[in-house]
């Protein structure tokens, strides 16, 4: 076997490999920002004013960037998140500048609601048999008119994100019938309940008020189950299926992948942080782990990587040539 790792042959042999055009950058826009707002739990990372977001999209794309991911951090928050489905919101805002600045990028927005209720969850709470909780049926009209406002802002791609029952059927109806047939659903369809989220918490300042997101997202231990919510959502009409977070999860990638529909891979707020620390202390090297990480969402079968390193990525790839 080690006849194939010489050093002038390994290269040939290369069974993966990461491209700029798998990578997609997840960007925080802050409708109370008046200058970028460096992100404390991840360095490297902001939230921008709208202003600024041309810009920043134009960097990436120069970068090599094809895709960004859009999450809206509104003024105001309440129990129905109005904003999140404002034609004048801060991501339908944001989708407008970068439709117009940067023609060729492709737009993907996060539709949930935890940026924009003031209890912090991912659709209407009301009293339920274990307490307060997200109710189902009653969120999926709000998903799919925050997904509907999306798209007549100009998004190329919807992605719910909420892990509701029947969102992505909700939302394909709503997009059809408003002559949206054209954008597409990134389902986050198999999303589990995880430590490693607590970053994004203050990046996207989405904590919740109360309870937590158990009763909604996935449990690490089942695999199963995981399965069966992107199965599902293949089923509702999803394009693209995902599964949150990456690292952690990448036998939910490989089996995932067999599905026939395109996956996506989220390298999440703990995944960027925990290499960011480390790499900080100088026990592993940025470059080197990171891109081992792309590299094996690559291997398990990920066909979209997001990641707050994408436009890390992008340069390392330059050099590499
Ligand atoms: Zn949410």
């Amino acid at each position: 076997m080690r006849r194939l790792r010489e050093r002038k042959i390994r290269p040939l042999l290369a069974e993966h490999s990461v491209r700029k055009e798998d990578l997609v950058m997840p960007l925080f826009v802050d409708q109370t920002a008046t200058a970028p707002v460096p992100i404390g739990s991840m360095p490297g990372q902001f939230r921008y004013p709208l202003l600024d977001v041309p810009a920043v999209a134009e960097k990436l794309f120069d970068a090599g960037i094809r895709a960004v991911l859009l999450f809206g951090i509104p003024e105001e928050k309440d129990d129905i998140a109005s904003q999140a489905y404002h034609p004048r919101g801060v991501v339908q805002e944001a989708v407008r500048s970068i439709h117009t600045s940067v023609p060729g990028m492709v737009i993907i927005t996060d539709v949930c609601t935890c940026e924009y209720t003031s209890h912090g969850h991912c659709g209407i709470v009301a009293p339920g048999r274990g307490g307060p909780d997200v109710q189902n049926d009653l969120s999926l009209d709000l998903m799919a008119r925050i997904a509907v406002s999306h798209a007549d802002a100009g998004a190329d791609i919807v992605a719910p994100s909420c892990m509701l029952d029947g969102m992505v059927a909700a939302i394909r109806k709503a997009l059809d019938e408003n002559g949206f047939s054209e954008v597409l659903i990134m389902s986050y369809s198999t999303k589990f309940s995880s430590a490693l989220y607590g970053p994004f918490r203050e990046a996207a300042d989405s904590g919740f008020s109360f309870g937590d997101r158990s009763t909604y997202q996935l449990p690490p231990s089942n695999a199963r189950e995981a399965l069966m919510e992107s199965r599902l959502d293949a089923e509702e009409g999803a394009d693209i299926l995902m599964v949150k977070p990456a690292g952690l999860y990448l036998d939910m990638v490989a089996a995932i992948s067999g599905f026939g529909l395109p996956v996506a891979a989220y390298q999440v707020s703990g995944e960027y942080s925990q290499i960011k620390a480390a790499a900080e202390r100088g026990w592993i090297k940025e470059k080197e782990a990171v891109m081992e990480s792309m590299l094996c969402m690559k291997r398990a079968g990920a066909d979209l990587l997001i990641t707050y390193f994408a436009e890390d990525v992008a340069g390392w790839l330059d050099e590499k040539q």
